[in-house]
C-alpha cells in the first residue's frame, strides 16, 4: 500500500503494478462494464449501455467545494462562494482517513488519464474508485495517458470514494459529502458523493487556475466544433442551455462539448468525452447523442418502460439531470486529436426563461464583453408546486463555480483573442419567446439550429438588423425557414408593453449584477451594458 501514499512513485505504463491485492488497473471498459453487472451495480440497456444510479447525488455539491488555501493559492485564488478556503491540515487529515479506509477496501480501480489534448497544455491524472461503473466514466470522459514517455509519473491524483463519508463534528468540513482541491498536493478527495460529473469539473477547475495563470490560455466552459474548411466556432453557455445539443452537428467536426482550452495557436478540448443530457432525449432531434448511447457508454439515473431494458427518456423518477458519458468518437465526424484553429465564431448561449433575449442577435466587441462577465442564463425553479417563476442566474464567464481566478483573468484573456481575431460573436437565446416561462414557449430546437446554420453560411450579412431598445444587441430581421416575428421578441409577444416592462426588469437584473465588476472594467465596457427605459 505504500506506494498509493506515494502515488508518484508508481510510473505510468500499461502494466503498473500496485502494492494492494485489490487493485485493477487501467482495465478495458468490457472489464469495467462486466465487473459493474457482476457486482450488481447496474444493467445494460437494450442498446448495450450500462445504466447506474449514482446514489443520493445527482448533481454537483458546489457548497461541499474547497480548495485548499496554501502558498500557491493564498494570493491568486478568488475566494468566494464556489473558491471556499479550507485548511492544509483539514485536507491532510482527510486524505489520510480515505487512505487508511482504501486500504481495507477489496477491491479499487486504478486509472492513468490526460485531461488536455495538446502536447504542451496537459495534465496527466491517476483516479483511485471504489467502484468499477466510476472508473468507467474517467475512462469515457479523459484521454488514454502518454505511455511513450518512460517512466512518466503522474501530475495530478483524484481518490473518489462515495462510500467514504466525512465526520463533520471532527473533519473539519460542514458536510459527510465533500471535494477538495489541493494545489500544493495536486491532490483531489472526493467523499460522500457517486455523482461523477464531480471528478470531471474537479479537474476543469484545476486546469481553470493552471492554464490561465501560467501559461497564458485561456480556460473556456465551452463547447466547440470546425467546419468542412477547418472554420472553429465555440459555444459558450452554462448547464442547460445547449452546448452539448448545440455542438453536436452533421455538417461540422466535433471538437468537444464542454471544456476547452484558447492558446495563441488556436482551441483544443480537456476532455476525451462528452457528458450529454438524455432528459427527453429524442431520436429525431438529436440523432448523434442517441446513437452513441450504446456499449461503452454510462447512462446514469435513468429508467427502463416497464418489462423492457428500454430507457424511457422522459422518465425524471431520479432527477431531472440523467446523463450519459461516452468516448467523443462516439459522435460521427469527431475530430483527433480534438483541436482546431482560432474560432472565427463565438456564439454565447443563454436560456433566458423570461422570453426577453431575442433568439439571435450580434453582439460588438464590447457588449460580448458584458456578456461574458454577467454571464446570464435563467431558470426555472418551483416546477412541483405549480409556481414557476423564472430566475436568474448570473455566473461570471459562464462557468463561476469552476473558475478559481478573478473573471477579470479569463475576460481580459478573452477580450485580447477578440481584438486580434476579429471574432464575429453571436447570442443565442435557446430559451423562450412569445411571453417568460408559462405563457411563451421554449424556442423550437431545429430554429436555433437553422439560425446557427445561418451564420454559419454568413446568410446574415445582407440582411437589415434592428438593435434591441435596451439591451442594443443587433437583430436580424429575416432568416430563411424561420419566421419573421419569432426574431424579433416584442413581436413574438402578444402585448408588446408588457414585454417592454419585461425587458425592463431583465436589464435592471442585469445593471445590479454587474455593479461588482463596473469599477474593474474599461469605460466602453461598462457603457455596453443594457439601458432601462422609462
Ligand atoms: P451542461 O453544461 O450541463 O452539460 P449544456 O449546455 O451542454 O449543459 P445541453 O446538454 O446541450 O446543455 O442541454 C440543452 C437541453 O435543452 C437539451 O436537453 C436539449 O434537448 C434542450 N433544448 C430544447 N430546446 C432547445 C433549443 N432551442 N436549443 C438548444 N437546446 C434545446
Ligand atoms: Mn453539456
Amino acid at each position: 500500500m505504500s506506494d498509493l501514499r506515494n502515488w508518484k512513485q508508481v510510473p505510468i505504463s500499461e502494466i503498473a503494478e500496485f502494492d494492494h491485492p485489490g487493485v485493477q488497473y487501467q482495465c478495458t471498459r468490457e472489464f469495467l462494464i462486466s465487473q459493474t453487472l457482476l457486482r450488481g451495480e447496474g444493467s445494460l440497456s437494450d442498446t448495450g449501455a450500462l445504466c447506474i444510479d449514482t446514489g443520493k447525488f445527482t448533481g454537483r455539491s458546489p457548497r461541499d467545494k474547497f480548495i485548499v488555501k496554501d502558498a500557491i493559492t493564498s494570493d491568486s485564488v478568488n475566494w468566494n462562494q464556489f473558491n471556499q478556503p479550507i485548511s492544509e491540515q483539514v485536507f491532510d487529515a482527510l486524505r489520510d482517513k480515505m487512505l487508511h479506509y482504501l486500504e481495507q477496501q477489496p477491491a479499487l480501480w486504478v486509472r492513468d488519464v490526460r485531461a488536455g489534448d495538446h502536447p504542451d497544455f496537459h495534465l496527466t491524472i491517476r483516479v483511485l474508485n471504489e467502484n468499477p461503473w466510476s472508473n468507467l466514466f474517467v475512462a469515457n470522459m479523459f484521454l488514454p495517458p502518454d505511455y511513450s514517455v518512460k517512466d512518466a509519473q503522474p501530475d495530478w491524483l483524484i481518490i473518489q470514494l462515495p462510500s467514504f463519508l466525512a465526520d463533520p463534528a471532527t473533519d473539519g468540513v460542514p458536510h459527510p459529502q465533500f471535494s477538495l482541491l489541493s494545489f500544493s498536493s495536486r491532490t483531489i478527495l472526493i467523499g460522500g458523493t457517486g455523482y461523477t460529473g464531480e471528478m470531471k469539473k474537479g479537474i476543469f477547475t484545476v486546469l481553470n487556475f493552471l492554464l490561465p495563470h501560467q501559461h497564458q490560455v485561456l480556460s473556456m466552459h465551452c463547447s466547440a466544433n470546425k467546419g468542412t474548411t477547418g472554420d472553429v466556432a465555440i459555444f459558450f453557455g452554462l448547464s442547460g442551455t445547449g452546448k452539448t445539443t448545440l455542438s453536436a452537428d452533421p455538417n461540422r467536426q466535433l471538437i468537444g462539448d464542454d471544456e476547452h482550452g484558447w492558446t495563441d495557436k488556436g482551441v483544443f478540448n480537456f476532455e476525451g468525452g462528452c457528458y450529454a443530457k438524455v432528459i427527453n432525449l429524442n431520436a429525431a432531434q438529436e440523432p448523434e447523442i442517441f446513437s452513441a448511447i450504446r456499449k461503452g457508454a454510462l447512462l446514469e439515473n435513468t429508467r427502463f418502460f416497464p418489462n423492457t431494458n428500454q430507457v424511457d427518456f422522459a422518465n425524471k423518477s431520479v432527477t431531472e439531470n440523467t446523463r450519459v458519458s461516452y468516448p467523443l468518437s462516439f459522435i460521427p465526424h469527431a475530430c483527433s486529436p480534438a483541436r482546431g484553429g482560432h474560432p472565427a465564431i463565438l456564439f454565447f448561449l443563454t436560456c433566458d426563461a423570461y422570453g426577453v433575449l431575442p433568439p439571435i442577435s450580434q453582439l460588438s466587441v464590447a457588449e460580448a464583453m458584458y456578456q461574458f462577465i454577467s454571464g446570464y442564463t435563467a431558470k426555472v425553479a418551483g416546477t412541483e408546486t405549480g409556481i414557476s417563476e423564472p430566475v436568474a442566474t448570473f455566473s461570471a464567464c459562464f462557468g463561476a463555480p469552476f473558475m478559481p481566478l478573478h473573471p477579470g483573468v479569463y475576460a481580459q484573456l478573452l477580450g485580447k483573442k477578440l481584438q486580434q481575431q476579429g471574432v464575429e460573436v453571436w447570442l443565442i437565446n435557446t430559451g423562450w419567446i412569445g411571453g417568460a416561462y408559462g405563457t411563451g414557449s421554449r424556442i423550437k430546437l431545429s430554429y436555433t439550429r437553422t439560425m446557427i446554420e445561418a451564420v454559419f453560411q454568413r446568410k446574415f450579412q445582407g440582411v437589415t438588423k434592428i438593435a434591441h431598445p435596451n439591451f442594443g444587441m443587433q437583430i436580424p430581421t429575416h432568416c430563411e425557414g424561420i419566421p419573421d416575428d419569432i426574431l424579433i421578441p416584442w413581436k413574438s409577444w402578444q402585448d408588446e408593453n408588457a414585454y417592454q416592462s419585461q425587458s425592463n426588469r431583465l436589464a435592471t437584473m442585469f445593471a445590479e449584477n454587474f455593479e461588482q465588476y463596473a469599477s474593474g472594467v474599461d469605460e466602453n465596457i461598462r457603457n455596453a451594458g443594457p439601458k432601462v427605459i422609462r
